[in-house]
């Protein structure tokens, strides 16, 4: 009903222009329109605004090792590096500027929904089979978005281990589902930050290896109590909601990665 109101509008809005001007309102989306997000100029260290915030979303998965990406809109070093790295992990032209060439890849790389094209909504959602990012101690909104920004850095961590399947064992979870699975109460499964996985291509070691250059600040694998048969990756330090450990903390022993 909506879209066929606002479809009748734009109709009725075009009749109303001369010749000229209806061809560019017709053809100005043709140009470069993305289902998803569409930057409009050219961004580089110096520059801000939400459209450098869309964009170290998608790239918050190359930040350097045990570093991560602020999503803050100010185009700054690690951005830049952020950038130069994603433009290497595709074979792009390295510069540190997203350009034409750096959107068109991740207008490639996204899906109308915004998930990166290895990942989805549902996979991620859990919830202990009942779906949905309901029942968190943040609204089903700000969890979903904490969600995105997770597979953001899955889809990089994806491609870094050679571009197979990562599969996602368990994602966001209520509090009702937390509790049943026996999950830490402060848990990053209950705001979407965390991600348990696995893959059949790669060692759950050389999974852990990867991640600490991938934006993750919580990591847990093998030798860490409950940590043998999956990763956990996280994003805690960014996680302002939960009023604790912004700090890095990793540990998965039997890989040689310590609990600092
Ligand atoms: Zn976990």
């Amino acid at each position: 009903m909506r879209v066929n109101t606002l479809k009748r509008a734009a109709v009725a809005f075009a009749l109303a222009l001369p010749g000229a001007a209806i061809a560019a309102v017709v053809a100005a989306p043709a140009a470069h329109a993305d289902g998803c997000y569409t930057w409009n100029r050219n961004l580089y260290q110096g520059r801000s605004g939400s459209d450098v915030r869309e964009l170290q979303i998608r790239v918050a998965g190359w930040a350097g090792n045990r570093d991560i990406v602020e999503t803050d809109g100010i185009f700054g070093p690690k951005t830049q590096a952020a950038v130069r790295r994603f433009q290497q992990a595709y074979g792009l032209r390295v510069d540190g500027i997203a350009g034409p060439e750096t959107y068109a890849k991740l207008y490639e790389l996204q899906d109308n929904d915004c998930t990166p094209r290895h990942f989805t909504y549902s996979e991620l959602d859990g919830g202990c089979g009942r779906g949905g990012y309901s029942g968190g101690p943040l609204s089903a909104t700000e969890t979903r978005e904490n969600a995105l920004h997770t597979m953001w850095k899955l889809e990089a961590l994806r491609r870094s281990l050679g571009d197979k399947p990562l599969y996602v064992t368990s994602g966001f979870r209520s509090k009702a589902c937390n509790n049943q699975v026996g999950g830490a109460s402060d848990s990053q499964h209950l705001y979407g930050t965390a991600a348990d996985v696995v893959s059949r291509t790669s060692s759950l070691c050389e999974v852990a290896r990867d991640a600490r250059s991938r934006g993750f600040s919580g990591i847990f694998g093998p030798g860490y109590p409950d940590h043998d048969d999956h990763v956990h990756v996280d994003s805690r330090r960014e996680n302002n909601d939960d009023g604790i450990r912004n700090s890095t903390s990793w540990s998965a022993p039997d890989c040689g990665i310590g609990s600092n």
